[in-house]
């Protein structure tokens, strides 16, 4: 079957609105379309493809655990997702692994653990979450009411209640929210889809302390920060502050869909049997990948290079804005950066996004002023600059339509 672009539009639901072209192949940080274009990858399927497209090893352990065992549901365990459970915990402060298989499910986990942990040790009274403007924690509509874009969860009947939002970065403001109500506040440590947003760390310091004084458990979601994207292996570690909760998905599986909420002994105790679960969850193929992508990415050798291929980014972005002034700001950490658009430019960053596409470079937005740059972490640096000479050349045309438009 011939398959064309303009057939997404008469068998899709029409909730998404892709490029133009099809792309059919990858092989590291570059992609093919279907008419052989090759594209630079700097999307990286949104902060997913943590080692690029097709990385050998990853394949290797794809085809061999796809000759072997790919599915047998909960009702047995598999050597895969135990493996992978041991190395998590072993490089985190977590002592428990649920497997899900996306970071909506892995949220969705953390969130009913919360409610029936504040249940079993405080009772019914102790539901409040809290959790932050702009923030994204998938779309299930549990956690779509507790991220914090009213857009994403109005008109669709009533919602989850006893949830709260607050500012991102205003302790002032969370320590008026917070109460010994409240079971559990659940934060991403560098907001992604909001507009990559870095906190300050002496808010996250102190959401951790009136966590602790009321009795609250702190959930991070990693689903993006997490995963070697920062320079460190969790975003958590680099800020000094340890979650109660951490969920992680999009790196950890490396392309293939798998998400995990990790936590202590004593909180996971209240996930008895029967309280929650997932056919999928913790499937030997998902599990046996994210086990090498983990093994690969859980190295200095990696960590080091996130942060040197950070500043090549920083170089080359700081001289693009020295000559087109688009920018208000370069932000973000590692491989997760932002380019946050001006005045004159606000609400423009898909036009940027678009204009980069048309110059073959693939890129994210996050929101409508933030240009997102989210790579694999191994990207040669070679793809950088060449990616970065495309997006410059992108850059220019908007600002030049610009100019003509007000000429
Ligand atoms: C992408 C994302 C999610 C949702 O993950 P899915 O796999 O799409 O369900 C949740 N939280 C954060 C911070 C994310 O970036």
């Amino acid at each position: 079957m011939h398959v064309t672009r303009e057939m997404f539009n008469d068998v899709m639901v029409p909730n998404y609105n892709p490029a133009n072209m099809i792309p059919v192949r990858g092989e590291g940080s570059r992609v093919w379309d279907q008419d052989g274009n090759e594209y630079v990858d700097f999307a990286g399927g949104i902060a997913v493809n943590v080692l690029g497209h097709c990385h050998p090893e990853l394949v290797k352990v794809l085809n061999e655990q796809g000759a072997k065992l790919w599915h047998l549901s909960n009702v047995f365990t598999n050597e895969p997702s135990i493996r992978l459970a041991k190395k998590l915990t072993d490089a985190t402060f977590a002592d428990r692994v649920y497997f899900a298989n996306s970071g909506a499910e892995a949220n969705e986990a953390a969130l009913k653990l919360a409610r029936r942990f504040a249940l079993d040790h405080y009772g019914e009274s102790k539901d409040q979450i809290i959790s932050f403007k702009q923030g994204f924690h998938g779309r299930t509509f549990f956690t779509v009411t507790v991220g914090g874009q009213a857009a994403y969860s109005d008109g669709f009947g009533p919602k989850p209640g006893a949830v709260d939002h607050c500012d991102y970065n205003d302790l002032a403001a969370f320590e008026k929210l917070i109460s010994d109500k409240t079971c559990a506040v659940m934060m991403e440590p560098l907001q992604g889809e909001g507009g990559i947003i870095v906190p300050d760390p002496d808010f996250v310091k102190g959401v951790r302390e009136l966590c602790d004084k009321h009795n609250a458990l702190l959930i991070f979601d990693e689903v993006q920060s997490g995963v070697g994207r920062t320079g460190h292996l969790y975003a958590y570690m680099g800020l000094g502050v340890t979650p109660d909760i951490l969920t992680t998905a999009k790196s950890l599986g490396g392309g293939f869909p798998i998400g995990a909420m990790l936590t202590t002994t004593e909180i996971a105790a209240s996930l008895k049997p029967g309280t929650h679960g997932s056919t999928y969850g913790g499937n030997p193929l998902a599990c046996a990948v994210a086990e090498k992508a983990l093994d690969i990415v859980n190295t200095e050798e990696v960590m080091q290079g996130v942060l040197a291929k950070e500043a090549l980014f920083r170089k080359h972005l700081d001289a693009i804005n020295e000559k087109y002034h688009v920018f208000s700001e370069i932000r973000g950490q590692g491989m997760l950066l932002g380019c946050a658009l001006n005045d004159k430019y606000k609400g423009r960053a898909r036009d940027f996004m678009m204009a980069a596409t048309e110059h073959h470079l693939m890129c994210l937005v996050a929101g409508a002023n933030v240009i997102r740059f989210a790579p694999s972490l191994v990207i040669p640096d070679e793809d950088i600059e060449l990616g970065l000479a495309r997006f410059e050349k992108a850059v220019a045309q908007v600002v030049n339509a610009e100019q003509d438009s007000a000429a």
